[in-house]
């Protein structure tokens, strides 16, 4: 074994003895350790950025009393990873989930890290969250969470520090009680947090940007294998913000949206949703906050599914924008023998690293969601920018600029695959060129 590869061998085992039940973290780890190998042969000082980068710079734990609307004492816990600060101010979403834990809020922060590198922006890496459950919660008792949650956040965050934004259950209406509370404590109006309503500091298209760069980048994707989007059915999980404008910009560029799905099953469209359609779920999901069967009362055509997820639905492309972990080794052989080409990840590490394989092995078309994902938090990006400008741009210059940012994302990883000798994989290519972005950072930084 070479001195390097004893390194790599002693640096997995170590970090696997340091938090044995992170399986999320180290499942993400591991995924990109596999891409790295031939950077850190190449030039070990890779291998030692990599050693500090895997180990947040700060991690905040606290506590979030709140009162019911029985007038009965929660308490959850909060979370906020601060992973790297090497090319900006920290920056990545919060959830609130009952599944949150150190170990997926670690996860998140980790792929954020490449993925903010990949924007081509000046943005390190963070995410936030909480254990707390927002369904069927009224909306005075998610304020009282958020402004609880906000009292301790607020002396980590700021708009040079670490800039949080939403992710899964937190949205728009989460962002302005978490602004909202901000603004008391530390007493300044500033681009604090990002997703934020468009009448106070907003940016166009930032509700749209993940749905629609993912189908941007697979857009390209398909244009390198001389295709289009033309016709293609597509499966998409999920019904949040992410499902909703990933089916909206499939269907603008002449694909055919087929399902969307929640936690508790899945609507199939056989003839694909129309825009009408497409809005009606967005009015169930955003604004009466109800399970994705109620759809089937509005639609003749569609056609419920209890308990299953999508992926046994024949399709020419999927986009997983649930969560994580929700296609395992099985549901990628299904979508294989069903003669899926092409999966593009709208959700955070939504295929196991098993799955991966199986896309591999077939030779589908793979967006891994470090790249394919990342239109999101460019936007946010774009929004810290126009509030440091105290500017709004049109809609049209943020979306040409989310075009653009997704289409670097796209050449950058394959041309980092290329100058590796590994074709067109392009989940390696965007863990190196995410990564080597970063680690460069850090060595001119020296060892901090
Ligand atoms: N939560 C999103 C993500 O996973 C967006 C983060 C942000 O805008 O900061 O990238």
């Amino acid at each position: 074994m070479s001195a390097v590869a004893e390194k790599i061998a002693v640096l997995r085992a170590s970090i696997r003895s340091r938090d044995p039940d992170q399986k999320e973290f180290l499942q993400a780890v591991d995924e990109v350790f596999e891409s790295l190998t031939p950077v850190f042969q190449q030039d070990p000082q890779y291998l030692e950025a990599f050693e500090r980068l895997i180990e947040p710079e700060r991690q905040i734990i606290f506590r979030v009393p709140w009162i019911d609307d029985s007038g009965v004492q929660r308490v959850n816990r909060g979370y906020r990873v601060q992973m790297s600060s090497a090319l900006g101010p920290y920056k990545g979403g919060l959830r609130f989930h009952p599944t949150v834990t150190l170990s997926v809020i670690k996860f998140l922060a980790f792929e954020q890290t490449f993925k903010n590198s990949l924007t081509t922006l000046m943005m390190g890496a963070g995410k936030g969250g909480s254990d707390f459950d927002p369904r069927g919660r009224s909306d005075r008792e998610v304020m009282a969470f958020c402004q609880s949650f906000m009292c301790e956040l607020y002396r980590h965050i700021g708009a040079d520090t670490d800039v949080p934004a939403g992710d899964i259950n937190v949205g728009g209406r989460e962002i302005g009680y978490l602004f909202g509370q901000y603004k008391r404590l530390a007493n300044n109006f500033t681009g604090v947090l990002t997703g934020k309503d468009l009448r106070w500091g907003g940016s166009l298209i930032r509700p749209e940007a993940t749905g629609y760069g993912c189908v941007y980048f697979a857009q390209n994707y398909l244009a390198h294998k001389g295709e289009t989007l033309e016709g293609k059915r597509c499966v998409i999980s999920g019904s949040g913000n992410v499902a909703q404008y990933t089916a909206e910009k499939l269907l603008q560029l002449g694909a055919v949206p087929i399902t969307f799905s929640d936690s508790n099953g899945y609507v199939l469209e056989p003839n694909g949703f129309t825009q009408a359609q497409i809005n009606h779920v967005m009015e169930l999901k955003n604004a009466r906050r109800v399970r994705i069967s109620e759809y089937c009362a509005f639609s003749q055509t569609a056609q419920y599914f209890p308990g299953k997820r999508p992926w046994e639905v024949p399709a020419d492309l999927a986009f997983p924008s649930a969560t994580q972990n929700e296609i395992d080794q099985e549901d990628a052989d299904t979508l294989v023998a069903n003669g899926v080409r092409g999966v593009f990840e709208g959700a955070n590490m939504p295929s196991t690293n098993e799955a991966i394989e199986v896309y591999k092995k077939a030779g589908v078309m793979f967006g891994p969601a470090k790249a394919a994902n990342a239109g999101g938090v460019a936007v946010s990006g774009l929004e810290m920018a126009q509030n440091s400008q105290r500017m709004q741009w049109s809609r049209a210059e943020v979306d040409s600029q989310l075009e653009r940012i997704m289409k670097d994302i796209f050449n950058n990883s394959l041309a980092a695959a290329q100058k590796y000798g590994l074709k067109d994989d392009i989940q390696a290519g965007a863990n190196i060129a995410g990564f080597l972005k970063v680690a460069d950072a850090m060595i001119h930084q020296g060892c901090v």
